[in-house]
């Protein structure tokens, strides 16, 4: 027996274990066969969502910063908002004192309000440019009339054109939404009136962010308001607005054969002779004015005037 031993220990491989190895084998690479491509799947699933958290991670990341950052230039826009109301108040608190003063006899200024009626229009740039090249500032009264479409230009929009206005440091004025003074008009009555001022407020406040017009030109001037005209002026009082005429009517809107440039220029440099304070009429479509500006402004600053955009509490807004 004890011989034998080794020979006991010897494997023999016989039939049914081959048949066993062959049949494991073929669980095992069966298994693998089915099993692997899943994992395959399920790994590939795993990296393509990693990917993407990992991307909106980095983007929601990016958007917090960018959040941050819009919040902290919301702030510093809000302050310097705060900032330009202070610094404009202060301006037209000094040319208060200076209307004062000029009324008083106690300077030999002068001061000219240019105002320009029923903008934007596209030409509005052209004024704008002459002005920034003159270094003064007007008043605009901007109406809406052609919806928010520039009259001269149908493809840029009204809107774009408000910022550009108070950018320069310019009034805007009220012209009405609608500047409809025929019959049914803004005139027919006070309430009619109410809502075209009140629909070019918001329009206006929109349009430039948030610059709310304190004085209103009546379409046509306040004679065309008839007998509504006092019934207006109370609903323009309690809604905190002034309003204003002019002490010049440049003529330029006298027909496109009579307003030329001569006349406009001879209109305002007679008329200025011997006046102190004074709000001149133009109107922003029109070209010869455009064209006459430049030697009206200088004429009038060599004989003394300086030139200030229009604000509530001059003397020559009425509230
Ligand atoms: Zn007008």
């Amino acid at each position: 027996m004890g011989e034998n031993k080794g020979q006991n220990r010897t494997i023999r491989i016989n039939d049914s274990v081959l048949v066993l190895l062959a049949i494991i084998l073929v669980l095992i690479l069966g298994a693998a066969v089915y099993i692997a491509p899943r994992y395959s799947k399920v790994f590939t699933a795993y990296f393509d969502q990693k990917e993407i958290y990992n991307t909106a991670a980095a983007e929601l990341k990016a958007a917090q910063d960018e959040n941050a950052s819009l919040t902290q230039q919301l702030e510093e826009f809000k302050t310097l908002t705060t900032e330009l109301e202070t610094t404009r108040a202060d301006v037209f608190k000094q040319a208060a004192q200076l209307e004062k003063d000029i009324l008083d006899g106690k300077s030999d200024k002068k001061i000219c309000y240019i105002t320009i009626d029923d903008g934007p229009y596209k030409r509005g740039n052209d004024y704008l440019e002459l002005f920034n090249k003159y270094d003064i500032k007007a008043t605009f009264f901007l109406t809406t009339t052609n919806g928010d479409k520039l009259p001269d230009q149908a493809d840029i929009s009204a809107r774009s054109m408000y910022p550009e206005y108070v950018r320069y440091g310019h009034t805007i004025g009220n012209h009405t939404y609608s500047h409809d003074y025929g019959s049914g008009g803004i005139y027919s009555s006070a309430k009619a009136f109410m809502k075209a001022v009140n629909k070019q407020q918001d329009f206006t406040k929109e349009a430039t962010g948030g610059y709310t017009p304190e004085i209103v030109r009546f379409p046509g001037g306040t004679s065309m308001a008839g007998n509504q005209l006092g019934a207006i002026q109370d609903e323009l009082r309690k809604a905190g607005l002034g309003w204003i005429d002019w002490t010049i009517d440049s003529g330029d809107s006298w027909g496109a054969d009579k307003a030329t440039p001569e006349l406009i220029k001879k209109n305002v440099m007679d008329a200025a002779k011997d006046q102190k304070i004074m709000v001149v009429l133009f109107h922003e479509w029109s070209k010869n004015t455009v064209d006459s500006l430049p030697e009206i402004i200088e004429y009038l600053d060599k004989e003394g005037f300086i030139f200030l955009p229009l604000f509530k509490d001059s003397v020559m807004v009425s509230k």
